[in-house]
């Protein structure tokens, strides 16, 4: 099994770089932001809960989010591995993976960290929400808290994997392209 995480910040690029290396690896992808919303749009308890956090720009708690990571691996055994887009967020969340992952003794391969400044991202995010309909993009108050709450709570995710010799930063600004090439090159000598 291949295991990527792609990091970066939100607006970072990591759900469009994400469905261009589950195209070329053959990779199953889980965002949690994905499953969160997908829960909100039918209205389920676990949509309920996670909105009252996600519209503030708060991190929906690790219990909530890592028995929702834990039930959709396990809903892949034919997966040949996993692009993990948004997820791990914090410490207890990455230590939560490596667990689930060792169990299946198919470790993380590399973290791919896309780098981005925060005037560029909250651009981004704002031309998101014109089409998204996101309230979390739509709001430059959550935008803020959401970049707040990605340098207190989950930067420290770069470290936890650059322990383990795993992190690597790129460039996220540029072409959509030559981004994906720089990612291509970093999976392929992680898992050479
Ligand atoms: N979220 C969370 N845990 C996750 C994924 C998402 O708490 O594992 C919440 C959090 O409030 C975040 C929002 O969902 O701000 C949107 O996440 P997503 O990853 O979709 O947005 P992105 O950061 O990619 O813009
Ligand atoms: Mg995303």
């Amino acid at each position: 099994m291949i295991n990527i995480i792609l990091f970066g910040p939100p607006g970072s690029g990591k759900g469009t770089q994400a469905a261009k290396l589950v195209d070329r690896y053959q990779l199953v992808h889980i965002s949690t932001g994905d499953l969160f919303r997908y829960e909100i749009g039918n209205k389920t308890p676990l949509g309920l809960e996670a909105k009252s956090y996600i519209d503030k720009g708060e991190l929906v708690p690790d219990s909530v989010t890592i028995g929702m990571l834990n039930n959709k691996v396990e809903a892949h055994p034919e997966a040949k591995g996993f692009i993990f887009d948004g997820f791990p967020r914090t410490i207890p969340q990455a230590q939560a993976l490596d667990t689930l992952l060792e169990e299946k003794d198919s470790p993380v391969a590399a973290l791919l960290a896309l780098q981005v400044d925060d005037a560029e991202i909250v651009e981004r995010i704002k031309l998101r929400g014109k089409s998204s309909g996101r309230p979390d993009d739509n709001d430059e108050a959550t935008i803020r808290n959401r970049i707040f709450v990605y340098k207190n709570e989950t930067t420290p995710v770069f470290d936890y994997y650059n322990e383990q010799h795993k992190s690597h930063s790129i460039n996220g600004v540029g072409g959509v392209e030559d981004i994906f090439e720089r990612l291509c090159e970093l999976i392929d000598a992680a898992t050479k």
